[in-house]
């Protein structure tokens, strides 16, 4: 937990968001900003801040990660369509919140390569 952290705020309930799955270690919740009909984001709930600090004992974490979102993404019918998940990682990365999330983007043509 980290006092600063927005996504922390998120999963303490103390900011507002719209949740589309929870589980003992993952919230996933709505994109205030979303860049395609579907976009979600999947959220571990112990404070990881980039891809750059993950340790071997978090495997089974980002495991579960790609689980959600493959769930998501059956449960908003883009499963068989198509969808894309992304990680940004640090300033070059688009990276802007500095808690891991994988970002769940669907129901749209995605491009190559990306922006
Ligand atoms: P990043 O650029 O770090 O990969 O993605 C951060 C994402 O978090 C952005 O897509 C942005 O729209 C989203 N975001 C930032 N602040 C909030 C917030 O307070 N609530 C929600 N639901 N999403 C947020
Ligand atoms: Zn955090």
């Amino acid at each position: 937990m980290s006092t600063e952290c927005i996504f922390c705020k998120i999963i303490a309930g103390s900011l507002t968001s719209n949740i589309v799955h929870e589980d003992n270690k993952i919230l996933a919740f709505e994109d205030v900003n979303p860049q395609a009909p579907v976009h979600h984001l999947i959220v571990p709930k112990e404070h990881i801040p980039t891809i750059n600090d993950l340790l071997t004992e978090h495997n089974e974490l980002i495991g579960q990660l790609f689980q959600v979102a493959k769930t998501l993404a059956k449960k908003h019918h883009i499963a068989e369509n198509g969808y894309r998940v992304v990680m940004n990682c640090n300033e070059k990365g688009g990276q802007a919140v500095y808690h891991i999330h994988l970002h769940l983007l669907g129901d749209r043509q995605m491009h190559w390569p990306p922006g």
